[in-house]
């Protein structure tokens, strides 16, 4: 009995794999450190904990919109109104299984067999398997690390063709932590403004921008930037609440959120209800929990950006938000797959080979971890360069 071929084309997650294989290494009693998937290492805040225990009691089990609560929606409005200026209403959100979902719902809704989505190496893991699995084909920019991985305007003209559906931006990025100033994106704007092009503006690390930067959203340019974005983000990272499951989609193209309403209540129906009410706790409350972790999570930048440029053979550019270095690992060699193999076997930490971010002769190390952690990591890798 076969599988379809959509499903047989799809290459394993580099990040959920390396994770798994940490994992399981700790389980049988290997101290093992892991630099490996991008996921707060904070507990969920208790004030969000208890909004979800006070829904169970309060008996908030049964089926919702499959698009979200009306408050969850009307709460997300407010956070983008108030934090981003760009004014939505609650027909413009719709709230899914997560921001990994969201994603997956847009290509399904956009693309037929054979479009183009432009997509920025090094990408996240997800992006180009979730293009293929809508049949659409994924057209991959490279913009060299000294041009800080970053497109211009310039260099998105010569990838467009007839078939371009959408173009990513994700500011800041993972797994590089670049990040967008507002001339850029407006650059970019101006450029697809007419063309029919949407920008899905991955957003998820919007809240976590170090050194007083900020994230610019390509929805807050100007009316055209708002008609052509789709903006994408959720809790998982902003709030600790990764494994609570809820991402969301924000545009004002009626026709797009209808369609993957409809394809939600076709396929998934409504988030989880009580994951849906501590997110709305979350998001109606002020940053403090926010700025704390942001706070925290600059320091570990601060430390492990240091390490790796006192390291000789390695190097990595500072990341300006998400909680990722992104270290070029060429001098030593491009396989990367066999040297975060070797990391773990030899010096027993945890890495993500940029294979999976498109972008070999680079690994990825998540500094969401505690600074020990941090520092013992990166001993046992200096040690290991070294050797
Ligand atoms: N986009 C990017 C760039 C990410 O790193 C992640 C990490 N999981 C996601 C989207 C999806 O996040 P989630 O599904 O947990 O909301
Ligand atoms: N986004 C995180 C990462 O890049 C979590 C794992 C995943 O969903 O791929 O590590």
């Amino acid at each position: 009995m076969s599988l379809s071929k959509r499903i047989s084309q799809i290459q394993p997650s580099a990040t959920l794999g390396i994770t798994s294989k940490a994992r399981a290494m700790a389980k049988q009693g290997i101290d093992v450190i892991s630099f490996g998937a991008g996921e707060p290492d904070f507990d969920t805040p208790d004030y969000i904990k208890q909004a979800g225990l006070d829904a169970i009691k309060a008996g908030k089990t049964k089926y919702t919109q499959s698009a979200g609560t009306l408050e969850l929606r009307q709460a997300i409005c407010d956070k983008l109104s108030s934090i981003d200026k760009i004014d939505y209403t609650p027909k413009d959100i719709i709230v899914s299984n997560g921001a990994k979902h969201s994603l997956y719902n847009i290509f399904q809704a956009i693309c037929d067999k054979g479009d183009e989505v432009i997509t920025v190496a090094p990408y996240w893991v997800s992006y180009v398997e979730m293009i293929r699995l809508a049949e659409a084909i994924p057209v991959i920019l490279r913009p060299a690390e000294g041009e800080g991985f970053k497109i211009t305007a310039e260099s998105l003209a010569g990838a467009i063709t007839s078939k371009t559906k959408a173009v990513i931006i994700n500011s800041p990025s993972n797994p590089s932590g670049c990040l967008y100033t507002r001339d850029e994106l407006y650059d970019i704007v101006c450029l697809l403004k007419g063309k029919g092009i949407r920008v899905i503006s991955d957003e998820i690390y919007n809240r976590l921008v170090y050194d007083g930067l900020k994230a610019v959203s390509c929805a807050s340019l100007g009316r055209e930037g708002k008609d052509m974005t789709v903006i994408v983000n959720g809790v998982s990272k902003t709030y600790a609440m990764t494994g609570w499951r809820i991402g969301y989609i924000a545009s004002n193209d009626t026709s797009l959120t209808s369609a993957i309403a409809n394809l939600q209540d076709h396929s998934s129906s409504n988030p989880c209800s009580i994951s849906q009410e501590a997110a709305l706790a979350a998001i109606s409350s002020d940053e403090s929990s926010v700025s704390m972790m942001r706070d925290e999570f600059k320091k570990r930048r601060d430390y492990m950006v240091k390490r790796i440029k006192a390291m000789k053979s390695v190097s990595c550019l500072e990341p300006k938000g998400a909680f990722y270095c992104f270290v070029n690992v060429s001098v030593i060699g491009h396989d990367t797959l066999k040297i975060a193999d070797r990391l773990l076997e030899d010096a027993r930490v945890a890495v993500v080979p940029g294979e999976g971010f498109g972008c070999p002769g680079y690994i990825r190390l998540s500094f969401a971890t505690s600074m020990k952690l941090i520092k013992e990591g990166l001993d046992r890798i200096e040690k290991w360069l070294k050797q």
